[in-house]
């Protein structure tokens, strides 16, 4: 099966003489550069990765999404026309520098660095499509310790290892007793990667979340599989939060210091909010911590910049024609509308290359 991209060379429209970058390769930005290459404009598709695919060649594991059908789609979007800026970070040279922001595991992919003002000087349409890669944060004491991880950062790095992108000597090491704190799709591969692929280093993970399985993201039937396919590893802490995480003299983390929670009811038709237990603190012994509380939207600069507006929450700012605050931007995906899943954002790029289609040939941005 491949990746649904639908263009192929032969239903490639005559050129149109204009011009559309892309920023972001995840299912969204693949997506706009299929509809939009189809319809005769050049479409050059810029990301920081060494390959495009965003999240489902460097966030979810194989036995989720198949690599294969990614490439398949991303080949014939090559073959239509469509050109790849691999390894290209986009940043806006206003207020930043090529280093802002590089997580520490992708600094060695980047190999270019380019204005987001000079795309949109050069290009007629720009559409930003970078995703949600910002990890949200506990706020703890404890949580700077070595060996406690963004979950997203280690799957990241485990990704480049198993792509072939990095030596698995120089992999971030993750072994013995792992504390997954979280309860979505992130935490779910937090668990699920380490027992499967790193298998006897693994000794024990658990799962600490502050609701219990019922109200999980990731749904009560994930945490039930997770429990039964792993039952000697998985250890399931439900109604818990992290307090503080403890090192060892060497600024390792060594323990983490866990409360219960009751749930209590707030409104009908929502979830209940998880209120500490005074007292009811406990430590458990770990090697390692991923930290998979959620992710925000990551445009790639502030609030601003360009004359493009951010939320308060972090999403690009846009009105229902995927139009950003600044003429000829558009965004599309997890940047736009907040972490989702591969399906809405790849719907969401679909919508984006209709309006950039419909400003491009009306030739005005209120259109
Ligand atoms: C761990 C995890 C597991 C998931 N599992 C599933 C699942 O099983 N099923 C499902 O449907 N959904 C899943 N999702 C959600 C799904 O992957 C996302 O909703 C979807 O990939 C979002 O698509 P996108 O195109 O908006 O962004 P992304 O896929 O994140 O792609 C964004 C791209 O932009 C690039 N980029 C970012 N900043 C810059 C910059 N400054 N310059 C250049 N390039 C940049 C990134 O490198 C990336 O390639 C999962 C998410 C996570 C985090």
């Amino acid at each position: 099966m491949k990746f649904l991209i639908g263009c192929k060379p032969e239903t490639v429209k005559p050129d149109t003489g204009k011009k559309v970058a892309i920023i972001g390769a995840g299912p969204a930005g693949l997506a706009a550069a299929g509809w939009l290459r189809c319809r005769g404009h050049e479409v050059h598709v810029y990301d920081q990765f060494p390959e495009p695919g965003g999240l489902m060649i460097f966030g979810i594991p194989e036995y989720h999404i198949p690599k294969k059908s990614v490439r398949e789609g991303v080949r014939e979007l090559m073959e239509a026309g469509v050109v790849f800026h691999k390894s290209t970070r986009v940043i806006c040279c206003e207020n930043n520098t090529p280093e802002n922001g590089v997580r520490e595991v992708m600094k060695k992919w980047i190999k270019e660095t380019v204005c987001l003002e000079d795309l949109i000087e050069k290009y007629d349409a720009v559409l930003i499509a970078t995703g949600a890669w910002k990890s949200r944060k506990l706020n703890i004491p404890g949580e700077d310790l070595e060996g406690v991880y963004p979950a997203l950062e280690w799957l990241l790095d485990f990704s480049l290892v198993y792509n072939g992108y990095k030596d698995p000597d120089d992999m971030m090491p993750l072994h013995g007793k792992i504390l997954v704190i979280g309860g979505g799709l992130t935490a779910v591969d937090a668990v699920e990667v380490p027992l499967r692929f790193i298998g006897e280093k693994i000794d024990k993970v658990y799962l600490s979340y502050r609701r219990n399985r019922k109200y999980a993201p990731m749904g009560e039937r994930e945490w039930n599989r997770l429990e039964k396919e792993y039952s000697d590893k998985f250890v399931g802490l439900e109604q818990t939060i992290p307090v503080k995480f403890i090192s060892d003299d060497r600024g390792h983390v060594r323990k983490a210091v866990l409360q219960k929670t009751k749930l209590v009811e707030v409104e009908k038709g929502k979830r209940p909010k998880p209120v500490p237990i005074p007292g009811s603190e406990f430590e458990v012994e770990i090697d390692y911590v991923l930290v998979a509380i959620g992710e925000k939207p990551s445009p790639p600069f502030e609030d601003g910049c360009a004359g493009i507006a951010v939320e308060s929450w972090g999403a690009v700012k846009t009105d229902e024609k995927h139009r950003t605050t600044r003429e000829k931007v558009f965004a599309a995906g997890d940047v736009k509308h907040g972490p989702s899943l591969i399906g809405p954002a790849y719907k969401s790029g679909m919508d984006a290359a209709k309006y950039i289609h419909m400003y491009l040939t009306s030739g005005r941005w209120d259109f």
